[in-house]
């Protein structure tokens, strides 16, 4: 904790707007507004959570005190948690209730590497090189905690039969929890599985993503001194600049939505040395993951080539093999409906000021222009539409279960990704809000799957005739742990 940073976080002050009231909706069957009234009690409990993870700032698979502090909740409501999962000491499933249906809601955790950030205005860190939320995981964690918390209210009062789950997912990005998870078999029993995420808009979750393998490729030689000795030596770093080269020339014959990108983590050590080992990381990227397959498979063979090459040893190591999201219209409409059920939070003129500040130097440095400072609106796009050009580990869930998902206002309107712009939004007042409002969605969604059959099968339904003719197929090698560090 860092509390004398935090005094200096001004915004963290804002005037906290709430969401519009369960009173204030009619509409909210009984079971439905049982939910979003535990929402508006726990929400002290919620921002309070969101600020916890969010001075946390651990990076994936080092979250012990993040996974600690939702388990510590979730045990006190009465959820029996299996913490551990799937090899990871920071994974954990989090259940309440019995038998089915069985509903599973995604918490994640982790923060980014160097994106220490303070809640303020200009790009300021709270502690030089560390993590920061720029990706708003305090915010999905905190939010996905007080949906199953509060569905687990409704289920409790209203004696509805079934099991709530929240999943606690670990790093996410390096799209390693979720994978390693489905592949342990931890949601096979789900009816459906719901998600969220910070965003800049309020919208269900209507595009797929990016599939992605990540993988190392590790070259040896043979180290000998560059200027005495050369011909007694064999460059493993040449390898991996021939493999670059082959990888880029093999850009031009792929389709347009595939992406390629590497860094060298391993060059040598210094000139003089003939470099003996040299890695360069890989990830393979596409709209389908039987694309990511082809090509995947085409860049091991440059690589093999490289190897023949330069007279080196390769050695391939897959750190993970992520799958696209396979949509799902019922969830979606479903989502759609309660968004504007519940209604979208408004932002006042302090955080709209705020926003325009964090704005500005986008402005200044790329010359963009921001028609909004906040989004408020709620956007319905149809199901199917563009997809992400990201990736995300909820895809491999959605190739073994219905799943469905939304984007809340966290951010300011048009903020890139994983910037210091997106640390300073969700740890202030206008994440706050994104984060309630979506805990609210996510659990009247939970307990719409709950109360109507109906909605079960048609997700059932849509879900089987999307996954018609896809095949599971992973490059991780079966039973490999997931790996425990990346970088
Ligand atoms: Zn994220």
């Amino acid at each position: 904790m860092r509390p004398a940073a935090l005094l200096l976080c001004i915004p963290w002050l804002f005037a906290s707007g709430t969401t519009t009231t369960a009173d204030e909706h009619p509409a909210l069957r009984p079971a439905e507004q049982t939910a979003v009234a535990d929402v508006e009690r726990r929400e002290a409990q919620i921002k309070e959570t969101n600020r916890q993870l969010w001075e946390l700032a651990e990076i994936g698979l080092q979250e012990q005190k993040s996974s600690r502090l939702l388990i510590d909740q979730l045990r006190e409501a009465g959820f029996r948690v299996d913490a551990g999962v799937a090899k990871m000491p920071t994974a954990f499933v989090a259940s309440y209730g019995s038998g089915k249906p069985i509903i599973g809601i995604l918490a994640e955790y982790d923060a980014l590497p160097g994106m220490s950030q303070q809640v303020a205005p200009e790009r300021v860190a709270v502690r030089e090189g560390a993590a920061g939320h720029a990706c708003g995981h305090s915010g999905l964690g905190s939010g996905a905690l007080g949906a199953a918390l509060a569905v687990r209210a409704a289920l409790e009062k209203h004696h509805l039969p079934g099991t709530i789950r929240l999943y606690g997912t670990p790093a996410e990005e390096t799209v390693i929890g979720k994978v390693y998870m489905t592949l342990d078999g931890q949601f096979d029993d789900l009816d459906v599985c719901l998600h969220w995420h910070p965003g800049s808009r309020n919208q269900a979750w209507s595009g797929s993503s990016k599939a992605l393998v990540s993988a190392k490729f590790t070259f040896a030689g043979t180290p000998s001194h560059a200027s005495v000795s050369p011909e007694s030596g064999r460059s493993a770093l040449d390898a991996v600049e021939l493999m670059n080269i082959g990888a880029n020339f093999m850009r031009e014959h792929i389709k347009e939505d595939a992406r390629l990108h590497y860094v060298i983590t391993d060059g040598g050590g210094q000139p003089n040395v003939v470099p003996p080992t040299a890695t360069v990381w890989y990830f393979v990227r596409a709209d389908a993951h039987q694309d990511v397959e082809r090509n995947f498979r085409w860049l091991q063979d440059i690589a093999k080539g490289a190897a023949l090459m330069t007279r080196t040893k390769l050695r391939v190591a897959v750190d993970t093999d992520c799958h696209e999201i396979v949509v799902n219209a019922p969830l979606s409409e479903l989502i759609t409906a309660n968004l504007e059920r519940i209604g979208a939070p408004r932002f006042d003129q302090r955080e709209v000021e705020f926003a325009r500040r964090l704005q500005s130097p986008l402005t200044a440095q790329f010359g963009t222009e921001f028609p909004l400072a906040i989004d408020e609106a709620i956007h319905r796009e149809p199901v199917g539409t563009q997809p992400s050009k990201g990736s995300t580990d909820v895809g491999d869930i959605s190739w073994r279960v219905p799943t469905g998902g939304l984007r809340t206002t966290c951010l300011v309107a048009q903020s890139p990704g994983h910037s210091w712009q997106n640390v300073a939004s969700i740890g202030s007042s206008i994440g706050e809000k994104g984060i309630v409002y979506a805990a609210k969605v996510l659990a009247v969604t939970a307990v719409d799957l709950f109360e109507d059959p109906q909605l079960l099968a048609a997700a059932r339904e849509d879900w089987q005739q999307r996954m018609d003719g896809r095949k599971y197929f992973s490059f991780i090698p079966d039973g490999q742990a997931p790996p425990r560090q990346i970088r």
